[in-house]
């Protein structure tokens, strides 16, 4: 049996490229039962292997500023030329199944939540360095050149917004193995 968690919601954020996805599919397959994750709308194209309504929900620009306009976002914002938002409902759609919510967004949206009465906990995962996290980019195989650029420089701006004490804790992804038992042991902080 999964130990308790608590139902307060999980927001994990940190550069693109640092491992949130892989260790999120492995917390959920471990705990199906324990969390659900909260499904974002991105007017981002899929990458191979990512599944509409299950990575993201994809959608194009108008459909994105109607969600805007019907106020449906709990927050949005823009990250590397695409929108990106959490819909009110994704979250509540966890919450009635009686999981606790993981949510993964960037630091915008960590402003964003922080005002909100969702009372999340924060994690941030940070790359070893920049210039690994540049290899692991590149050698993800799944970003132009331009694209790269852009999330090399927004990942300098995370970097900077985690030394503010933003989150409650920051793990370093520098062996995917430590760092799972790091990210557990946070989630299932019995003090939580
Ligand atoms: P990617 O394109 O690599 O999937 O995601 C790019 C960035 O957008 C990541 O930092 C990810 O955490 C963030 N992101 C994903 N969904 C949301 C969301 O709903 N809101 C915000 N603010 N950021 C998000």
């Amino acid at each position: 049996m999964a130990p308790k968690v608590s139902l307060r919601p999980i927001v994990i954020s940190g550069p693109s490229g640092t491992g949130k996805s892989t260790l999120l599919k492995k917390l959920f397959t471990d705990y199906p039962d324990s969390f659900g994750f909260s499904v974002s709308h991105t007017t981002r194209k899929p990458r191979p292997g990512e599944e509409d309504g299950i990575s993201y929900n994809f959608v194009d620009r108008a459909a994105f500023d109607k969600l805007i306009a019907d106020n449906a976002f709990l927050e949005h914002a823009e990250f590397s030329g695409n929108c990106y938002g959490t819909t009110i409902k994704a979250v509540q759609e966890v919450a009635t199944k009686g999981k606790t919510c993981i949510l993964d967004i960037d630091m915008q949206g960590v402003i964003s939540v922080k005002k909100t009465d969702l009372n999340a906990r924060f994690l941030f995962l940070a790359p070893p360095s920049l210039e690994e996290l540049r290899s692991r980019l590149e050698g993800r195989g799944t970003e132009s050149k331009d694209s790269v650029e852009k999330r090399m420089a927004q990942a300098e701006k995370e970097m900077e917004f985690a030394k503010t004490g933003a989150h409650d804790k920051t793990i370093v992804n520098d062996d995917l193995d430590k760092t799972y038992k790091e990210l557990v042991d946070f989630i299932f902080d019995s003090s939580a």
